[in-house]
């Protein structure tokens, strides 16, 4: 006989949702994390609006700022604004977030053990939760997410300004597959730069240029500190039998925009639909999670690495489409979750949508272009 009917390792946005959905439907749950909570988590702390929908209930307690403005800009030289009428993030700090999600998962009666390192081979549960994050053991353990590629990113916390309230300021190809960010909080801003693995040497530079040519002291820099972000390739094995892997844990970052919270509270709901049909003898194993994020997170992962290409090899181009209005009417519909598959997207946005494409099946082919010539040389 198990003790509990599902064991979840880490108590991100990830195993906390999971774990409050579980329990609120009468499941026993045991959640371990390593730390004491409120801990902190190197992240911009932007729930997108499409995140903030999926939680069946509201963060606002701990919502610091919201921004409907996008100010988008290009190296540093090019720049434009634009304005949604509904909210693209609530802005957060991730040490009040994950404390409140974690507290939102013990009131729904998961009984919540801080400050403990489980091993996820050696859970009393009949089934058994990988949400230990990046840097966690869990996937390893369980034998499942083998394929996932990481970009790294550096962010520090900065004096308030006032005149980033309410907004999201992206600046992008300053660094290799990513870009860099200001997002605005209740008595700071956060700053970072984030990009492909490889980058990582660069970060420390460039978050000081991102600083200077925002006008920011790059000296006020506090709480300076850099992570992974791990981007599954889209064969990736996520459940097998009665033991899955959620969120970071499971790769499940975009790899276009680097956020993860919205793959952490959706895989969350998943997983946690997939268990209450093994727990009810519906379904014999997790194996109906995997088609989920198959059908719900796969066709945005792959948008996300094709416009990730896109970026990356034409940026001007790309840059040039992103600042049409209709492109940013389909990215904030994105953003705020009225768009869930960008492939269904209809008329103008969906032409904007194919324009970024066509752009990135041109970087495809001078990748394998380069790649011809260097194997001919
Ligand atoms: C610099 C940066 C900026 C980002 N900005 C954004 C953003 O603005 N918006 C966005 O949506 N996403 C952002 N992301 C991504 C986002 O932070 C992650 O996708 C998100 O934290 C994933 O949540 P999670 O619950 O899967 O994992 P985590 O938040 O990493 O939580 C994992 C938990 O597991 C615990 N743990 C680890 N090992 C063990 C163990 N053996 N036993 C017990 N517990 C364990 C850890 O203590 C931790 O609490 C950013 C990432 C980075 C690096």
């Amino acid at each position: 006989m198990t003790s509990y009917d599902v064991a979840i390792v880490g108590g991100g946005p990830a195993g906390s949702t999971a774990a409050y959905r579980l329990a609120t439907a009468g499941a026993s749950v045991l959640l371990i994390d390593k730390a004491r909570f409120p801990r902190d988590k190197p992240c911009g702390g932007g729930v997108t609006g499409r995140a903030a929908r999926l939680l069946p209930f509201s963060i606002e307690p701990v919502v610091e700022d919201v921004a409907h403005r996008l100010e988008c800009g290009l190296r540093y030289r090019h720049r434009f604004t634009r304005r949604a009428h509904a909210p693209l993030a609530y802005m957060t700090q991730r040490k009040r977030l994950d404390h409140f999600l974690l507290h939102k998962a013990a009131e729904a009666g998961a009984e919540v053990r801080e400050g403990e390192t489980a091993d996820a081979r050696e859970l009393d549960a009949r089934i058994v939760i990988g949400a230990d994050g990046c840097n966690g053991a869990s996937a390893k353990q369980l034998g499942l997410a083998e394929q996932v590629e990481h970009g790294v990113a550096l962010e520090a916390n900065y004096p308030y300004e006032a005149r980033y309230a309410g907004a999201m300021v992206l600046e992008i190809a300053v660094i290799r597959g990513g870009y860099g960010w200001i997002f605005p909080k209740g008595d700071h801003i956060n700053v970072g730069v984030g990009g492909n693995g490889e980058e990582g040497p660069k970060l420390r530079a460039e978050l000081q240029r991102m600083c200077e040519a925002y006008g920011i002291d790059p000296a006020a820099a506090q709480d300076t500190r850099g992570y992974r972000l791990p981007m599954r390739l889209t064969a990736t094995r996520l459940a097998r039998g009665t033991t899955a892997v959620i969120g970071d844990a499971a790769g499940l970052v975009d790899p276009l925009s680097g956020d993860g919270m919205y793959e952490a509270f959706l895989s969350a709901q998943l997983v946690s639909e997939a268990a209450l049909d093994v727990l009810a003898g519906r379904a014999e194993t997790l194996e109906p999670y995997q088609a989920a994020v198959e059908r719900r997170i796969t066709p945005l992962t792959r948008a996300g690495w094709q416009a990730k290409r896109a970026f990356e090899h034409f940026p001007g181009t790309t840059y040039a489409l992103a600042r049409l209005p209709i492109t940013f009417r389909a990215l904030a519909k994105m953003l705020q979750g009225d768009m869930p598959d960008p492939a269904r997207a209809r008329g103008l946005e969906r032409a904007a949508i194919r324009a970024v494409y066509a752009v990135s099946c041109a970087g495809l082919s001078r990748i394998s272009r380069s790649y011809r010539s260097a194997a001919s040389s």
